[in-house]
């Protein structure tokens, strides 16, 4: 059976970056640029007032108070813009171009003005105050967010600024979900004897959505082999297959065999707990994961092995979530022979992070899953943790 460590080496090898494709500028966030974002513009594009004020000559405003009639106004967006006359002043907004001879700018709080209309400046101009060159932010020709780059709201604000309305990113994945099982109701229908609600079904595309990507298929199939197949067949095409339930060794788990008419199994099983019977394989351009029915192991396998194959089909290059060493404020225990991954709670203290394994630790135990917000590593011969010692967590949050 792989391990941990071999099955997502082994995923990650097989999974490549879908191609990046022309997008929305406001359906890029969090996404990775395909292309490098050349400005073809100066940032700002023209010289302009950074304060509502006065446009004046410096050399003019020299001996406060000075008084200049005021001799017109610019508003930001002005289409045509006065010159500024010798012994005049002009009034201007932030953001308007600057005036032809104009050289500085006196904020509108440095000045009074008359009742006959003319302004006084209360304090000497500066040649150059107040005024935000063409230029000074980006110059044209540059580039100003390299290929490779995560798209945040700043570097989406400044793809607006130097125009652009779309860019190359790799796009989310399109990503399929299967719940299966006879047993199975969606929540808001009244339950009958023997049924539960499917959970997974969201939990899964909630994660799925966290991680970036996005559901195009939500379907339940029954546990028989025409059922499935039909399920499969409606999700032929996506970047990603999710199969909940049905792939372990119970007579109506038919996942396997049924994927297997179509794809390729890769492997079956990985020495983890919960998650043992993880299946992973590919049909066509689509990577499919059979992942086990139980809840809880549906999420954490979903966490150790289809979060990083789907960042890295956005392509981030760094694909897990953050590991790190933390100090058990309680004994962790698991049955050794297999990596277990506890559910657990971080928490961030002076003296560095500490770790506490909840109780509740059963494959179906969804109530405790919720609770955390780590998972911790049991290596698979230890059977004991101790409080004091540290252990290797895995922070969700
Ligand atoms: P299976 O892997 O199909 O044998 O299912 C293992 C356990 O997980 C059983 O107790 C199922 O009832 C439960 N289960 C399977 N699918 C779901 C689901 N979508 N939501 C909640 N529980 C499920
Ligand atoms: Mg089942």
């Amino acid at each position: 059976m792989l391990t941990y460590n071999e099955a997502l080496t082994r995923i990650l090898a097989q999974v490549t970056p879908l191609p990046a494709a022309e997008t929305q500028l406001e359906e890029a966030l969090g996404l990775i640029l395909g292309e490098a974002i050349v400005s073809p513009i100066d940032l700002p594009p023209f010289a302009n007032s950074s304060m509502d004020g006065f446009a004046v000559r410096a050399s003019e405003v020299q001996s406060p108070p000075t008084t200049l009639p005021v001799a017109g106004d610019i508003p930001a967006g002005a289409l045509s813009i006065p010159a500024l006359r010798p012994g005049t002043t002009l009034r201007i907004m932030t953001g308007a171009p600057l005036p032809e001879g104009a050289d500085a700018v006196v904020p509108v709080e440095e000045t009074e003005t008359q009742p006959s209309g003319s302004v006084t400046f209360l304090t000497a101009a500066i040649s150059g105050d107040c005024i935000r060159p063409a230029g000074e932010d980006v110059a044209a020709g540059s580039v100003v967010l390299t290929a490779g780059t995560r798209l945040r709201p700043a570097g989406i604000g400044l793809c607006a600024a130097v125009g652009r309305s779309t860019v190359r990113v790799n796009p989310r994945p399109r990503v399929a979900i299967i719940s299966t099982g006879d047993e199975l109701v969606s929540p808001g229908q009244p339950l009958e004897q023997g049924q539960i609600y499917n959970s997974n079904a969201y939990s899964l595309a909630a994660q799925v959505k966290e991680a970036g990507g996005i559901v195009t298929h939500r379907l339940s199939a029954r546990d028989t082999p025409e059922s499935l197949r039909e399920a499969f067949d409606q999700c032929a095409g996506a970047d990603l297959l999710l199969t909940s339930g049905g792939v372990s060794v119970g007579d109506f788990d038919y996942v396997k065999a049924v994927f297997a008419e179509r794809g390729t199994v890769d492997f079956w099983r990985v020495a983890i707990r919960p998650g043992k019977p993880l299946a992973f394989g590919h049909w066509g351009s689509t990577l499919f994961f059979g992942l086990p029915g139980n809840p809880v192991s549906s999420l954490v396998t979903f966490e150790l092995f289809v979060r990083p194959a789907l960042r890295r089909l956005l392509g981030h290059s760094d694909t897990s979530r953050p590991l790190i060493s933390a100090r058990l404020t309680e004994d962790a225990v698991h049955n050794p022979g297999r990596q277990s991954f506890l559910r657990a709670v971080a928490t961030q203290t002076a003296g560095g992070t500490t770790v506490r394994p909840l109780s509740r630790q059963g494959s179906g135990m969804l109530g405790a899953a919720a609770e955390a917000n780590a998972l911790l590593i049991m290596p698979t011969d230890l059977s004991v943790l101790s409080a004091g010692t540290t252990a290797d967590v895995l922070l969700l949050d």
